[in-house]
């Protein structure tokens, strides 16, 4: 059987808005948006504070501890660019936000809500670093 061609896996948007949490992911650190003015963590990234509208905003470093809240188990449609099936987990990070991503490392049947996970990074296909939720203390 042979393989079947990669597929162009679309490129991410990357805008004035989140371009720091990008470059951060590049560089291997999860990044976390924070209102300059009420401190309230957010993510994704966006231009105002949803609790005080606020346009001031910094951020900070997440730990990379995380617990797994949801995930799915993607079967179809089927891209030539990913692997499956294709697990990707709903985590709850240790600072309060909530971040998708995909699990690797870890076999289906082995996924629990509440698992304790770490973030890690990986080059996607479609050139971008990107965090992935793995046991914490697994190689790379
Ligand atoms: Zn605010």
């Amino acid at each position: 059987m042979s393989e079947q061609p990669r597929t162009a896996v679309p490129r991410l948007v990357v805008t004035q808005d989140n371009e720091f949490w990008f470059i951060a992911a590049r560089q291997g650190r999860l990044e976390i948006q924070r209102c300059a003015d009420c401190h309230t963590l957010r993510h994704p990234p966006a231009p105002a504070c949803a609790s005080c509208r606020s346009l001031s905003w910094d951020s900070v470093q997440a730990s990379g501890k995380a617990t797994l809240h949801s995930f799915t188990v993607i079967h179809h449609p089927r891209d030539a660019a990913f692997g499956y099936p294709l697990l990707v987990g709903l985590a709850d990070l240790e600072e309060g936000t909530r971040l998708v991503a995909d699990i690797t490392g870890i076999d289906r049947d082995e996924l629990a809500i509440g698992m304790e996970l770490e973030v890690a990074f990986a080059e996607h296909p479609h050139g971008e670093t990107l965090p992935q939720l793995r046991k914490p203390g697994s190689a790379a």
